[in-house]
């Protein structure tokens, strides 16, 4: 249940209205490039400005060293958002201080100014009080959307809400009720495919989804490790030993929950034009890899998933970035497509290999936010979450 107060809940009309949206996105030669971020914020932003409000938008760009950097700049954003809405938007080149507060003043009802990045100052990332009363004292009602950045407790995301009316948009609300709701009550049976480089950055969300899933596949780089700590030669694969001791643990879960792959493609080199081969999952021969799972094991998962009624997905199977290296992670995004659960896909590169695919139209809830979904899964509450006011 989401006990956090929303947009729909305080009064809009004519107020000034700071909100904390997601616009990291990629910029080349001055452009936006894959604009999901800034689309994913206009639900909020069209009901703000049909209540009469008069928006203030912040955000960070990239990872500006705390001063300000014209790479990072959030200009082409504010243009790239004046195309998605058909009207003008302002740009203010500092998110603090007097020309931005003048700037702010001379904003009508149905308004819209953005912010420089949030970035351009070192306060943003320290969480820094003085910053934070700065932003709070440009508006009369902190919004904060920005559920990418809601893992981190900074000025623009956490610090501004102590000293405002704080309250949730659209976005934050239905990536924590999708989020949310799977993590307390999910629909079983209940299927978590956990792919991606590493064990060691989801060993918290294998411990908190063991204890709420039925089945829990295991893919990617960290695979590896588990087939390791089993006790098997990996060749040249990709091996976390400091994570040895962990995976030990899991597989103590035992194999009707935690699920390995049961065959594997291995390659000569980590290349796009590697010669490659598949094998049942053993003993991988010298001088080779694992980069991909195979296809029995894209069988005996896609079997898993279909029986599923909630479906969480996080992390390629493999290096998908190399096309015959792809076709697990392919496999397995058809799968989910195909099935009928309430299906959600947490953040960064699953989403990129769902978008890839064409199969985005069919996912219940793609998250905007990687290390914010991997958290929520984690079973952690978001400090920029937390500090919104109560329902
Ligand atoms: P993550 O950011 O942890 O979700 O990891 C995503 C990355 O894991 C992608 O860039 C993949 O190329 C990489 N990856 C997936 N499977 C493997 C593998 N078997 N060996 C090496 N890297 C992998």
């Amino acid at each position: 249940m989401f006990d956090k107060k929303t947009i729909r809940d305080i009064d809009l009309q004519g107020k000034r209205v700071l909100v904390r949206v997601d616009f990291n996105v990629p910029i080349k030669n001055g452009l936006v490039g894959d604009d999901t971020r800034i689309r994913a914020a206009l639900p909020t932003l069209e009901y703000l400005i049909g209540h009469q409000a008069i928006l203030i938008l912040c955000s960070h760009l990239g990872r500006p060293d705390g001063s300000p950097d014209v790479k990072y700049s959030l200009k082409p954003v504010a243009e790239h958002l004046s195309q998605l809405l058909s009207k003008p938007v302002g740009f203010a080149d500092d998110c603090i201080g007097a020309i931005t507060t003048s700037k702010v003043a001379a904003l009508k009802p149905g308004d819209i100014l953005v912010l420089e990045n949030t970035r351009f100052h070192a306060g943003e990332t320290k969480n820094d009080a003085d910053m934070a009363r700065q932003l709070a004292a440009l508006a009369d009602i902190f919004v904060n959307d920005a559920f990418g950045s809601a893992h981190r407790a900074h000025a623009s995301t956490e610090g501004v809400a102590h000293f405002l009316p704080a309250v949730a948009g659209f976005l934050m609300e239905k990536e924590i009720q999708y989020l949310g709701d799977v993590i307390s009550a999910p629909e079983k049976p209940f299927v978590a495919i956990l792919g991606g480089a590493k064990v060691s950055d989801k060993i918290g969300v294998i411990r908190n989804l063991s204890a709420k899933a039925d089945v829990i596949l295991i893919g990617g780089g960290m695979a590896n490790t588990f087939f390791k700590a089993e006790g098997y030669p990996v060749g040249e694969s990709l091996v976390e030993d400091e994570a040895l001791d962990q995976a030990r643990e899991f597989l103590k879960i035992g194999k009707t929950q935690i699920r390995l792959p049961v065959d594997v493609k291995i390659a000569d080199k980590f290349a796009e034009d590697a010669a490659w081969k598949l094998m049942p999952t053993g003993p991988i021969p010298n001088g080779w890899m694992i980069l991909d799972i195979g296809p029995e094991t894209v069988i005996a998962y896609a079997k898993v998933i279909k029986k599923a009624k909630t479906v969480i997905w996080n992390g390629p199977m493999g290096v998908f970035e190399f096309p015959e290296f792809a076709k697990g992670t392919f496999g397995v995004a058809q799968a989910i497509a195909n099935s009928q659960a309430t299906s959600i896909i947490g953040g960064g590169d699953s989403v990129a290999a769902i978008q890839q695919s064409g199969l985005a139209g069919k996912i219940s809830h793609i998250s905007t936010g990687g290390g914010a979904s991997l958290e929520m899964l984690e079973g952690l509450s978001l400090p920029g979450v937390t500090i919104l006011l109560d329902k």
